[in-house]
């Protein structure tokens, strides 16, 4: 399958890594927007958060469980946003399901 964040879950590009466990693998931004961003993806190819269902959730929980866990670690105690662009309105660019977390900075809102 030609998904570039299923490459980068099979190691053929490379990639900052910033969290991971069985479900959940997070990494740094290429064009980061804010201090600290993160790119947080399931460990299954997910078209997008249109395709998520009562089969495949359990890969949203971890996800979120993970939010958490990378928060702690990275000091974002002052807070953090936490967004995933869905369909061609929504500004997604690659078609495997991702969560961005931002933060460092304060953030804006809404955007645009
Ligand atoms: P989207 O625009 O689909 O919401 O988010 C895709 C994100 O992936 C963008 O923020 C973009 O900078 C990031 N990205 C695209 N290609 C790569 C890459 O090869 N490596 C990394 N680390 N991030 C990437
Ligand atoms: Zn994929």
């Amino acid at each position: 399958m030609d998904c570039l964040f299923c490459k980068i879950l099979a190691g053929e590009i490379p990639s900052t890594k910033v969290y991971e466990d069985d479900y959940v693998y997070a990494f740094k931004d290429i064009a980061p927007q804010a201090p600290f961003h993160a790119v947080i993806i399931p460990k299954k190819h997910i078209q997008s958060a249109a395709d998520i269902n009562s089969e495949n959730s359990i890969y949203v929980a971890k996800i979120f469980e993970a939010v958490a866990t990378i928060a702690k670690e990275n000091n974002l105690g002052q807070g953090f946003r936490v967004v995933t662009n869905c369909g061609e309105d929504g500004g997604q660019t690659v078609g495997h399901l991702h969560y961005h977390m931002l933060g460092g900075r304060l953030l804006a809102w809404p955007p645009g």
